[in-house]
C-alpha cells in the first residue's frame, strides 16, 4: 500500500458517514446513474420530477408537485416542534453533447448532466429517506427540488410562486459539488460565495455614409472602440482595489462590407460582482461612459442593463451551523473555511434573498485534470454521494434537535 493510498483510507475511515446513508450507497449510485442517463433541461424536467416525487412518497413524505412547473417539495414532520428548515437540490441538465464515455452516459442527444444536478438530487433524496427512517429530529424538514437552475432562474420562480409562504421555514440551505476541491472536503464561508450575474447591451446609432466620405456621416465605430476601452477603466480606476468586479464586453456587431460606414453598432457583455454597492457603481459608470462618449462622438446611444442573478451571500449564523455539520462529518482538517469565491453565479441566491441560509461546496475532485462543471467529459463523483447526503442529515438533525428526554427515550 502506498502512502497516499493509506492517507485516503484514513481520511475516509475518519469520516462520520451516517450509517443508514452508507447502507444506501449502492442504491444512490443507481438513482444517480438513472438520472444521468435521462437528463432534462430547464422547466422540462417532467420525468426527473416524477422520479423524485415517487422516491419521496415511497420514503413516506408528504409530496407537493407543480411549484414552478416541475418543482417538487417533500415535507417531513416529526414531534411537535415549530422549528423548520429547507434543503435544496436542483433538477436540470444542460444543452451539451456528452463525451464522458461512462456506461450511464446520456441517452438524450444534446442534453447532459454536466453540472452534477443528478448527484445533488440523489443526495437530497437519500437524506429524505434516511431522516424518515431515523426520526431523530423535532420539527419540519422541507426537501426542495427546483427546476431550471441553469440560466432560467427556477429558484426565483419558486420563491415568486410562494415557496416560503406555503412552506414556512427559518432557514434554507444549498450545496453544489465542486470538482476543483478534492472529494472528502467541504468549503464554505460567511458572506458572498458566488457572484451576481448582470448583462448589458449598448446600441449606438450614428449616420451611415460612404466609407470614403466619412465627413458626411457620423461613424459609430470609433464610439464603440472608445466605449470598449473606457469600460475597462471601471474596475481598474473606480472600484476599491480590494473589491471585486468583472466587466466583459463579449459581442460587437456592426457593419457588412468594406466601403460602408454602418449606421449602427451593438455591444453586449456581462458584469459580475459580489457587493450590491459595487454592482450599483458599475451600472452607474457604464451609463455615464455611454452617455459621455455618445456626446463626444455625436451619437445616439441607448443602454439596456439587466440584473439576472444576485450574489449568493451566506448569513453568519447559518454559516456557523453549516460549518458545525461539515466539521462533524469530515473533520476540521477537511473543511476549507476561506475558499476564494467564484464569479460564477447560482440561482439559490434568490432563496438566500428571502431567507437566511448557507450554500456550501462539496468536494468532488479525483485529482489533477478532473473535468470541471459544464465540461462534456464531466461526471459527478459517486464517492461524494454518501458525504453530501450525510451532510444534509447531520445538518438537519442538529438544526431540528429532539428534546433531551425524547432523545433518551428513543
Ligand atoms: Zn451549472
Ligand atoms: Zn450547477
Amino acid at each position: 500500500m502506498r502512502y497516499d493510498d493509506l492517507f485516503a483510507f484514513v481520511k475516509v475511515a475518519a469520516m462520520a458517514i451516517v450509517p443508514e446513508i452508507a447502507a444506501l450507497d449502492v442504491e444512490m449510485r443507481g438513482w444517480r446513474h438513472h438520472l444521468h442517463a435521462h437528463p432534462e433541461t430547464a422547466f422540462e424536467e417532467h420525468a426527473t420530477s416524477a422520479f423524485v416525487a415517487d422516491k419521496l412518497r415511497v420514503s413516506g413524505l408528504e409530496v407537493h408537485t407543480g411549484l414552478a412547473g416541475t418543482g417538487v417539495v417533500g415535507v417531513l414532520r416529526n414531534g411537535s416542534g415549530e422549528a423548520a428548515i429547507g434543503m435544496r437540490a436542483d433538477l436540470d441538465a444542460l444543452h451539451i453533447h456528452e463525451k464522458s464515455g461512462v456506461a450511464h452516459a446520456s441517452i438524450h442527444e444534446g442534453r447532459m448532466h454536466a453540472c452534477g444536478h443528478d448527484g445533488h438530487t440523489t443526495m437530497l433524496l437519500a437524506a429524505a429517506r434516511t431522516m424518515a427512517q431515523r426520526r431523530r429530529f423535532d420539527g419540519t424538514a422541507y426537501f426542495i427540488f427546483q427546476p431550471a437552475e441553469e440560466n432560467e432562474g427556477g429558484g426565483r420562480v419558486m420563491v415568486a410562486e410562494g415557496l416560503f409562504d406555503r412552506f414556512p421555514m427559518q432557514a434554507v440551505y444549498g450545496m453544489h459539488n465542486w470538482p476543483e476541491l478534492p472529494v472528502g472536503r467541504i468549503a464554505l464561508r460567511e458572506g458572498p460565495l458566488m457572484g451576481a450575474y448582470d448583462v448589458f447591451e449598448i446600441i449606438a446609432t450614428g449616420r451611415g455614409a460612404h466609407a470614403a466620405m466619412p465627413h458626411l456621416g457620423r461613424d459609430p465605430m470609433p464610439f464603440a472602440a472608445h466605449v470598449i476601452n473606457a469600460l475597462q477603466t471601471i474596475v481598474a480606476r473606480n472600484i476599491h482595489p480590494l473589491e471585486a468586479g468583472v466587466v466583459s464586453v463579449t459581442q460587437v456587431h456592426g457593419g457588412d462590407t468594406w466601403n460602408v460606414i454602418p449606421q449602427e453598432v451593438v455591444l453586449r457583455g456581462t458584469v459580475r460582482t459580489f457587493e450590491p454597492a459595487i454592482q450599483d457603481l458599475i451600472e452607474r459608470r457604464i451609463g455615464e461612459i455611454v452617455t459621455g462618449l455618445a456626446a463626444t462622438f455625436d451619437m445616439t446611444a441607448t443602454l439596456r442593463y439587466e440584473r439576472r442573478y444576485p450574489a449568493t451571500i451566506n448569513t453568519p449564523e447559518e454559516t456557523r451551523h453549516a460549518l458545525a455539520a461539515a466539521t462533524a462529518l469530515v473533520g476540521a482538517a477537511n473543511v476549507d473555511t476561506d475558499p476564494t469565491p467564484s464569479m460564477g453565479s447560482e440561482d439559490f441566491a434568490f432563496m438566500l434573498q428571502a431567507k437566511p441560509g448557507c450554500y456550501v461546496w462539496l468536494g468532488g475532485g479525483r485529482g489533477a485534470g478532473t473535468p470541471n462543471l459544464h465540461n462534456p467529459q464531466y461526471d459527478f463523483n459517486d464517492e461524494a454521494l454518501a458525504i453530501g447526503a450525510s451532510y444534509w442529515v447531520t445538518l438537519a438533525e442538529a438544526q431540528l434537535p429532539l428534546a433531551r428526554d425524547i432523545r433518551h427515550a428513543a
